[in-house]
């Protein structure tokens, strides 16, 4: 017989994947447990996506009263405070925490505040004290990493971007994926002097080749400057600023704000998992199956700390599988296939399935169909910004195998698209659709030119 536990479930982490399942469990009559170290609501909601997006906003009104003059509107000489943003970005987050808080509350979750330990298969510790469950779950996240370069000390993350007590005048991005990316468009937006370092040929690997050359080109032309295959070698300081150096000796930086956006690995240190005979790959992440379970069966993981995809809704969607598969008894996995995602660069860009190169791979020959236009926006606004649209077919079943944009709305726009190609919906179904007019979206519906590729 095997001994009462504390707990049937606890769970360590209490941010997007962390919370589902414990509200989940709890609501299906487990007792569950939360120990979190720092703040309810985890990455997304305290240092990511949520805080991210709002700045996004504030860095867009710079184009909006330039554009608004296009349209009649005197729009008087803006001023910006980075202080006022903060302080009130800082409040929306203190508000949703407390959200997350009473969600825990009301679904009867024991909140624990304080980090937690995996003593072995049933036994976690938290600030000295010890509880049993009979399941745990860590949800712990990941961290930005810097690479390991002399003054690598002297620059941010995107930790520390979100509580700058000054706005920077001059910022050296590092990195070409979905951060450097975002916070390139932030600063440049609000009106910083903005370089962006990337070690590869072209931003935003894995991404589409024509929508990563596409964005490019568009934050180019809003004033970002973009270095490839270009590294940093050293950081000083020169007397108040950063003195940055790269692997191109004829190039270098200086600046007042050095952000490195350079990936993030899974927040195992410390958590005593190797000693529990929980098995790790070399990043550090949880080794687990398609059921979120680790090589003890009685520890799980879920989210950014199984390295997988470090996407939020993902998270989610693997907590709520877990907490099915362990307490209402119904074996839930999620599938990794067609997740639809955005970048909050400026323009957005919004996709789902495959990039054209990954098609190719994977069927050999592809139809591609795109659209380049002006927005009708910016046609009284007289900005040259550019949208970028484009389809990819699978030639025999004729199914939408991949939908990309760049433009205004993408992520709005590519969410609905998501669900035709979830849906496995053909080039004719799409084509059968009626376009809605005037939208950049119709073109969706309405693209007839085809072009083959990988023939
Ligand atoms: P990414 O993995 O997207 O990008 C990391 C970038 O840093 C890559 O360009 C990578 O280059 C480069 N890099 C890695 N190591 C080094 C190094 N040692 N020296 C120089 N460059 C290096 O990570 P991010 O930090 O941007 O974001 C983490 C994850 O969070 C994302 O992958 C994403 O899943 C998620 N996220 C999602 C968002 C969204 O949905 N909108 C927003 C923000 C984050 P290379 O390409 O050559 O490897």
């Amino acid at each position: 017989m095997t001994t009462p536990k504390d707990f049937d479930f606890f769970v360590i982490g209490a941010g997007s994947g962390g919370v589902r399942a414990s509200r989940v469990a709890a609501s299906s009559g487990a007792k569950v447990a939360v120990a979190e170290s720092y703040r309810a609501g985890g990455t997304c909601v305290i240092r990511g996506c949520v805080p991210k997006k709002l700045l996004v906003y504030a860095a867009h009104f710079h184009e909006d009263f330039e554009d608004a003059a296009g349209y009649g509107w005197s729009v008087p000489q803006a001023e910006f405070s980075w202080p006022r943003l903060i302080e009130a970005k800082n409040r929306e987050i203190a508000r949703l925490e407390g959200i997350y808080e009473n969600l825990l509350a009301k679904a009867g979750v024991n909140f624990m505040r304080g980090r937690a330990r995996v003593v072995d298969a049933h036994t976690v510790e938290v600030e000295g004290k010890r509880h049993t469950a009979r399941h745990i779950l860590v949800a712990t996240g990941g961290w930005p990493v810097k690479p390991d370069i002399p003054g690598a000390e002297l620059g941010i993350s995107s930790n520390e971007a979100f509580e700058l007590t000054e706005m920077p005048r001059r910022v050296l991005m590092v990195g070409g994926g979905y951060i450097a990316v975002e916070f390139a468009g932030i600063f440049r937006g609000l009106g910083a002097e903005v370089t962006l370092s990337y070690r590869g040929s072209e931003i935003l690997r894995g991404f589409d080749d024509d929508v990563r050359a596409h964005l490019r080109g568009q934050i180019e032309a809003k004033g970002i400057r973009v270095l490839l295959r270009n590294e940093l070698t050293s950081i000083e300081r020169h007397g108040g600023a950063l003195r940055v150096r790269t692997s191109d000796v004829d190039i270098s930086v200086d600046c007042d704000c050095v952000m490195f956006a350079t990936g993030r690995m899974p927040n195992t240190a410390g958590l005593g998992l190797a000693e529990a005979g929980v098995a790790l790959d070399e990043n550090g992440a949880v080794i687990v199956d398609q059921y979120g379970q680790s090589s003890v069966p009685s520890i799980h993981a879920v989210g950014d700390v199984t390295h997988r995809v470090q996407l939020t809704p993902v998270a989610i969607r693997e907590g709520q599988a877990l907490a099915n598969t362990l307490f209402n008894n119904r074996p839930t996995s999620v599938s990794h296939a067609n997740i639809p995602s955005a970048v909050f660069s400026q323009p957005p860009i919004g996709t789902v399935g495959d990039s054209e190169e990954a098609a190719i791979q994977k069927y050999g020959r592809v139809e591609v169909y795109q659209a380049k236009f002006r927005p009708m926006k910016h046609t009284l606004s007289g900005r040259s910004e550019q949208t970028y649209m484009k389809l990819i077919v699978e030639p025999k079943s004729q199914k939408v195998v991949g939908v990309h944009m760049v433009g205004p709305d993408a992520p709005e726009i590519i969410q609905g698209i998501g669900i035709a190609v979830v849906a496995g919906l053909t080039k004719q179904q799409f084509d059968d659709t009626m376009a809605i007019h005037p939208t950049a979206a119709e073109e969706f519906v309405t693209m007839r030119e085809k072009v083959l590729r990988g023939f």
